[in-house]
C-alpha cells in the first residue's frame, strides 16, 4: 500500500507544486506567526518530496534553498541575541542537513536497486515476481516479449489466469515441492496474449521472510516452443522409419511366418479329420473326440496369436510403454523367426533369468530389436561350415538395475573398423542389406532409457546386447 501511494505521488505532475506550496507556506508560518515551535523543522517534509521527482544536485539545491529560508525567517523575526530563537534555528538546520543525508542516501539506493531491476530487463529469459496469492508484482521485458503483455498490464493481475497456465502435474503437487525444495521446474503450457499456446521451460524459487514464510515467486521461463515441435516431429520421424524397416523385416520373414500360422492351420485339419473318424465309428468314441477338438481349439489360438503379433508389428501404432516380461518379449520374437532358425541351420539356445522383475517398455519396438539382433546373427553364421551355428540368447538382471539382454552368435565376427559404425545409419556390409536395422535399434533402446553395444566374442563371433533400465521412463512419444 505504501509502494502504491509513493509510485502515485512519484508520477503525479502535482508533486513539484505540492512540495513549493509547502515551503512557502512554512516560510510565512515561520515568519509571520509568533510560533513558539521550531515550525523550519517542517522543511524536512519538502526535502523528502523533492527526493521523489529531482536528482541528487536537485535535493542539495532544495536542501540549500530551506536553509536559507530558515535563516531569512530567524532574521526577520529575531534579534540576533535571541537565544531561544537562535536554538530553534540550529535545530532546523541540523533537522534539514541529516535529512538531506539520509534522503540522498535512500536515493542512491533506490537507484542501484532500480539498475538491478532494469539489468533484469536485458536478459531474454521471462521473469516475473508473484506474491503467495499468485499475483503479479514484477514483469520483466522478457516477458512482455514472450507474452505480448506489457507490464502496466500484468502488474496486479493473477499470474494464473492471466497466463491459463497448464501445468504438468497436479498444482498442490508443484506448491508442495515449492514449499520443501524452495525450487521447482518444468515444463509449463501456456498461453500469449493473441491466443497461441508457448510450452515454456519454467523454473521458480521461493523467496521466505525474516520468519521463514513464503513471501515471494521467482519465476524464470525459457520458449521452448520451438525446440518441442521439432522433437514431436523428429519422434514422428523414428516412429516411420521404425515402421519401414519393420515393414522390410516382415518381408523378409514371409517364409517364417507363412509357416507358424501353416502349422496351427494343419493340425486344426488333421484333428478335426481325425475327430470325424472317431464319431463315425459304431460307437463314436467321445473322450477322443474331446481331446481333437481341444487340439483343434488350441492349434487355432496358436495361429490366431501369431496373426495378432504379425499385425501388431506391422501397424503403425504410437510408442506404449508398459511394464513387460522380457522373457515373454523373447518368447514371442522368437516363434516369428522360426524358419528363419532352421533355414540357416542354427542351434538355438535360450539362457532366461527366471522371475526377471518388469521393465517399462513398448512390446512392439522390443521385439523389432530382439527379431533384428537375432536375424543379424543368423546371417552372420551364414557362411560357417566348420563350426556348430549356435546362437544364444540371454537375459538377466544386471547390479539389480538394469536388465541385460544378449544375442550371442558365432559367425564371421565385425572388423574392428567396422565396430565403430555399426549403429550408423545405412552402414551394411551385405549385398542386399539397408543398413538401418541396428540405427533403429539403437534409436529404440534409447527411446526407452537403455543402451546397446556389441563385443567381439572370446571364441569367433560377436555378441549384441542392451540394458534397459528398471522401471524406465520412456522419452518421448510419437
Ligand atoms: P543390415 O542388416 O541391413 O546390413 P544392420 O544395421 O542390421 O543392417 O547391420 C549393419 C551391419 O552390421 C551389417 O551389414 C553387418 O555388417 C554388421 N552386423 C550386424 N550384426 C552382425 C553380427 N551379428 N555379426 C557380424 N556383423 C554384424
Amino acid at each position: 500500500m505504501a509502494g502504491r501511494l509513493s509510485t502515485l505521488f512519484a508520477t503525479s505532475s502535482l508533486l513539484p507544486v505540492i512540495a513549493v506550496a509547502f515551503a512557502v507556506g512554512i516560510f510565512v508560518i515561520d515568519t509571520v506567526t509568533p510560533l513558539e515551535a521550531a515550525v523550519a523543522v517542517l522543511y524536512v517534509v519538502v526535502i523528502m518530496l523533492a527526493s521523489n521527482f529531482l536528482p541528487r544536485p536537485g535535493v542539495l539545491l532544495t536542501s540549500a534553498i530551506c536553509l536559507v529560508l530558515t535563516a531569512l525567517s530567524f532574521l526577520l523575526t529575531h534579534e540576533l541575541d535571541d537565544g531561544t530563537g537562535l536554538v530553534k534555528c540550529l535545530l532546523s538546520i541540523a533537522a534539514i542537513g541529516i535529512t538531506t543525508f539520509l534522503t540522498l542516501k535512500n536515493q542512491s539506493a533506490n537507484m542501484t536497486l532500480r539498475e538491478q531491476a532494469r539489468l533484469l530487463d536485458l536478459t531474454h529469459d521471462a521473469i516475473f515476481v508473484r506474491d503467495t496469492n499468485d499475483v503479479i508484482t514484477y514483469w520483466n521485458r522478457g516477458a512482455e516479449k514472450l507474452y505480448g503483455v506489457t507490464r502496466e498490464e500484468a502488474v496486479g493481475r493473477v499470474a494464473h489466469v492471466l497466463l491459463q497456465t497448464r501445468f504438468p502435474e497436479s498444482s498442490d503437487k508443484i506448491l508442495a515441492d515449492l514449499l520443501h525444495t524452495g525450487r521447482w521446474e518444468g515444463e509449463l503450457v501456456h498461453t500469449r496474449r493473441d491466443g497461441t499456446r508457448a510450452v515454456v521451460a519454467s523454473r521458480w524459487a521461493l523467496k521466505r521472510d525474516e520468519r521463514g514464510r513464503p513471501q515471494e515467486i521467482l519465476e524464470t521461463g525459457n520458449d521452448v516452443t520451438a525446440e518441442k515441435h521439432a522433437q514431436e516431429t523428429l519422434a514422428e520421424a523414428h516412429a516411420q522409419l521404425a515402421h519401414v524397416t519393420r515393414a522390410a523385416t516382415l518381408g523378409e520373414l514371409t517364409a517364417s511366418i507363412g509357416h507358424e500360422v501353416i502349422q496351427p492351420l494343419a493340425g486344426i485339419v488333421t484333428n478335426g479329420e481325425a475327430g470325424l473318424r472317431w464319431l463315425k465309428r459304431d460307437v463314436p468314441q467321445l473322450e477322443e473326440v474331446r481331446g481333437a477338438i481341444e487340439r483343434m481349439i488350441r492349434d487355432g489360438k496358436r495361429a490366431d496369436q501369431v496373426i495378432r503379433r504379425l499385425r501388431a508389428l506391422a501397424k503403425k501404432a504410437p510408442m506404449q510403454a508398459m511394464p513387460l516380461d522380457l522373457n515373454e518379449v523373447i518368447n514371442e520374437a522368437i516363434t516369428l523367426v522360426q524358419r528363419e532358425v532352421l533355414n540357416y541351420r542354427v542351434t538355438l539356445q535360450l539362457e532366461l533369468a527366471p522371475d526377471l522383475p518388469p521393465a517399462l517398455g513398448d512390446r512392439v519396438e522390443l521385439q523389432q530389436v530382439i527379431i533384428n539382433l537375432m536375424v543379424n546373427g543368423m546371417q552372420a553364421m551364414e557362411t560357417v561350415v566348420d563350426r556348430p551355428r549356435s546362437l544364444v540368447v540371454c537375459s538377466g538382471l544386471h547390479d539389480a538395475q538394469e536388465i541385460l539382454i544378449s544375442v550371442q552368435d558365432s559367425g564371421s565376427g565385425i572388423a574392428p573398423d567396422d565396430m565403430k559404425r555399426l549403429f550408423k545409419a545405412f552402414f551394411t556390409t551385405k549385398p542386399n542389406g539397408m543398413g538401418m536395422g541396428l540405427s533403429i535399434c539403437r534409436s529404440i533402446i534409447e527411446a526407452h532409457g537403455g543402451r546397446v553395444w556389441a563385443s567381439s566374442n572370446a571364441g569367433p563371433g560377436t555378441s549384441f546386447q542392451f540394458a534397459l533400465p528398471l522401471n524406465a521412463g520412456i522419452r518421448h512419444e510419437p
